[in-house]
């Protein structure tokens, strides 16, 4: 009977939202890393401390594009059993856990992108929730391993990402052993905490600051400033648009600097099949997913207020028409009472122009937007007839 009300339920429908109480002892090494930059006033930052940060944070990054987002997390393209592994060892250098956790953890991030179930939206918990309080958070370490089944059937992977710390330590340590403390802290410590932010903001930021060349149902960006920091990670709207191009700067003067040392490695064989997007998906041209124009429309249905409209058609029937006339004329039927009021004329309901006039100021064009707009009226009446008939134990069963 609850058919009403859609507008605001995409999160009821989904299941309980996980616990999102933050484990404080979990973040003691996470802090002590940052802490540990104090320590750069002793041992001093040369130019040759310098630059193996600022390698170690290039090289790096590109593991965590390459690595953790475009190969494990979307398949984008295809390479060699020994160099993905060794694909997975680059990303786990980073510290950023195991690369099938990782995968995990972003799979759901786009199939829950910006609802509740989205592990890190800074729509739904915030800012630095996104950014970083997410990892943190009770069960975080636990990951829907089913949805990584074609990863989890290599072994060497579960091993690494078993041991997902082993090879950011031995990485430290071989640091030390070799450049002494000052290698250590200036050129190992610096640059991965930098990374640690780097690889965050596309979390966080990524979701709240930038343009929306795409209606894609969520907060993603395009960010050019992102782009630049994370090697080419910055176009996240692009992304959200079409997950499964491994280039992600759809345009030609969008900066991807992963894609590009891909592209080179393609050239040489060692990886293949690397994926683009289609000239219509680029214009936005392509039609969008079921499940896109339904949240889309929701989003659009819940800017107008169902209480207000209710109230104003109630008033003008008072004059006029019973509620209960009208449920009679409809055959006591819910469907066709509601199709009985879709043919009425009622002024209270936003019109398909209004509901376009809203939809330009929120959304940019896409070649689906009538169908967003017709769900859109479609939602608003359920819940306007849903609203009127409540009361008068009219509505079935
Ligand atoms: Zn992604
Ligand atoms: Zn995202």
């Amino acid at each position: 009977m609850k058919k009403h009300n859609n507008a605001g339920s995409a999160a009821e429908t989904i299941s309980p939202i996980a616990n999102t109480d933050i484990v404080y002892p979990s973040t003691i090494p996470f802090i002590l890393a940052h802490i540990s930059l104090v320590a750069i006033f002793w041992t001093g930052i040369s130019w040759w401390s310098f630059g193996l940060a600022v390698l170690f944070y290039v090289v790096r990054m590109w593991g965590v594009t390459a690595g953790y987002h475009r190969y494990f997390s979307h398949r984008t393209f295809r390479t060699g059993r020994v160099r993905q592994f060794l694909l997975a060892v680059l990303a786990q250098s980073s510290a950023q856990r195991g690369a099938l956790w990782w995968a995990a953890k972003h799979r759901a991030h786009h199939k829950y992108s910006d609802t509740p179930l989205d592990p890190h939206s800074p729509v739904h918990r915030g800012f630095w929730y996104s950014h970083l309080g997410w990892i943190f958070a009770r069960g975080a370490n636990d990951a829907d391993y089913s949805t990584v089944s074609d990863l989890t059937k290599f072994p060497e992977l579960v091993w690494l990402n078993k041991h997902d710390y082993f090879i950011a330590f031995a990485l430290g340590a071989a640091v030390w052993w070799f450049g002494g403390w000052e290698g250590l802290v200036a050129g190992y410590m610096l640059s991965t905490v930098l990374l640690f932010h780097g690889t965050f903001m596309i979390n966080s930021l990524a979701h709240v600051m930038g343009s929306k060349r795409y209606v894609t149902g969520d907060d993603s960006r395009n960010n050019w400033a992102l782009a630049i920091i994370t090697l080419g990670e910055g176009w996240h709207n692009n992304h959200h648009h079409f997950q499964s191009s491994t280039r992600q700067g759809f345009r030609w003067y969008e900066y991807d600097a992963t894609f590009y040392v891909l592209k080179a490695m393609s050239w040489v064989g060692l990886v293949w099949d690397l994926k683009s997007p289609p000239r219509e998906v680029v214009r936005g041209e392509t039609r969008l997913r079921g499940v896109v124009v339904e949240k889309v429309a929701q989003q659009l249905a819940q800017t107008f207020s169902i209480e207000k409209i209710s109230a104003e058609i109630r008033e003008a029937w008072d004059q006029s028409i019973t509620l209960e006339e009208i449920a009679d004329r409809a055959n006591d039927a819910y469907a066709q009472a509601q199709a009985y009021l879709d043919d009425l004329q009622m002024p209270q309901l936003p019109t398909l122009e209004e509901l376009q006039q809203r939809a330009m100021e929120m959304y940019s064009t896409s070649a689906s937007m009538d169908d967003i707009i017709a769900r859109a009226r479609e939602i608003i009446l359920e819940g306007v007839s849903f609203e009127l008939f409540d009361d008068t134990g009219l509505m079935p069963a």
